[in-house]
């Protein structure tokens, strides 16, 4: 009988890892080739977003550094838009929640912002995150795409108002955040008219690059307004699928429970627990996370890989075999990790 102690299920191992984002490439780059990888799509958590249940309600948290907050009348286009698209009787909520100092953006990664800020969704809610700040203000930061993150916490929105503000950027801030929040709703999914993440329809707002006249005869002129007809039909396929019955939120964390396990991300961030999802050590966790953020992600961007074990060394040997098998690999690394370390101690296979 062993139980992993505090020490060791609260201890966070960062890993460097590349970072992997639906970046959007909002005014160039193109469609991708082939398939999107399978860890963002084999769980289907859009539908989380656009589906009734198990969520009849959407609440939508919005962050910003002083200086970049998104005007008004980009959030209430996207509520409108999220009341459109989703399946949400109990209404789509959307909140602006902390104003960060510049200050502490200057001396901040990106991720460290979100880790330390976002405080996750009431109970009974779907959850969608967005993150305004300005690259420009810390010179360690180069300047992004504004881009709908897609693993591994399919449910953020981070936009850099440093991205073309002085071009079109803010003249489609609207639009942009529009298309970044639809990546969410799973919009332009089907290949059939894109890549599974971007439509191939010139004119349609899902399209990678946004077409617009910024100067001489025709300034002004923005092509893509809206989403096209095989787009809204994503969304509207999606609005009346089920939503898997194995992802929940608990607390901020998007949970996907397995037999024996349970995945729980964050942005940047995939903790692995061996055991129910109901043992799961929550504050602490929580707490380790929030010190990550203020910690070793505080000056560059890097990912979180951590684990947490209760119940007999048989049953969370068990469970490692089975994660051993998850289609996320870095799931995968985080179980033959713990496995390594119980085989250190001695402890039977
Ligand atoms: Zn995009
Ligand atoms: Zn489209």
């Amino acid at each position: 009988m062993v139980s992993m102690d505090t020490k060791q299920w609260a201890r966070l191992v960062l890993v460097a890892l590349s970072l992997l984002a639906g970046g959007c490439g909002s005014t160039a780059g193109g469609l991708r080739r082939g398939p999107l990888p399978l860890e963002v799509t084999f769980w289907k958590p859009w539908l989380l977003n656009t589906a009734r249940a198990p969520y009849a309600k959407l609440y939508v948290e919005v962050d910003a550094v002083r200086g970049a907050e998104p005007p008004q009348r980009w959030l209430d286009e996207m509520e409108a838009f999220l009341r459109e698209q989703c399946d949400k009787p109990g209404g789509v909520t959307v909140v602006r929640s902390d104003l960060i100092a510049p200050e502490e953006a200057a001396a901040s990664s990106v991720t460290s912002l979100a880790l330390r800020h976002l405080d996750g969704p009431p109970p009974e809610s779907a959850y969608i995150y967005v993150l305004y700040y300005n690259s420009a203000l810390n010179p360690q930061l180069k300047t992004a795409n504004p881009h709908a993150v897609v693993f591994p916490y399919p449910c953020a929105v981070v936009v850099d108002r440093n991205y073309n503000e002085a071009g079109f950027g803010d003249v489609l801030g609207s639009l942009i955040l529009k298309h970044e929040v639809a990546h969410l709703l799973g919009a332009a999914r089907d290949p059939a008219h894109g890549d599974g993440a971007h439509c191939g329809r010139r004119g349609c707002l899902m399209n990678p690059a946004f077409e617009y006249a910024g100067a001489g005869r025709g300034a002004g002129l923005q092509l893509q307004m809206t989403f096209c007809a095989d787009c809204l039909r994503d969304m509207a396929r999606w609005r009346a699928t089920e939503a898997p019955g194995n992802l929940r939120f608990q607390g901020a964390y998007l949970a996907r429970r397995e037999a024996g396990y349970s995945v729980l991300t964050l942005p940047n961030a995939v903790h692995l627990h061996l055991g129910t999802a109901e043992t799961l050590p929550g504050g602490p966790l929580w707490a380790a996370m929030k010190r990550a953020g203020s910690g070793p992600l505080q000056g560059r961007e890097g990912f979180i890989l951590s684990s947490s074990a209760t119940g007999s060394t048989a049953s969370v040997r068990t469970a490692l075999r089975s994660a051993e098998k998850d289609p996320v690999s870095m799931v995968r690394k985080s179980a033959r990790f713990f496995s390594a370390q119980m085989d250190r101690q001695g402890l039977p296979p």
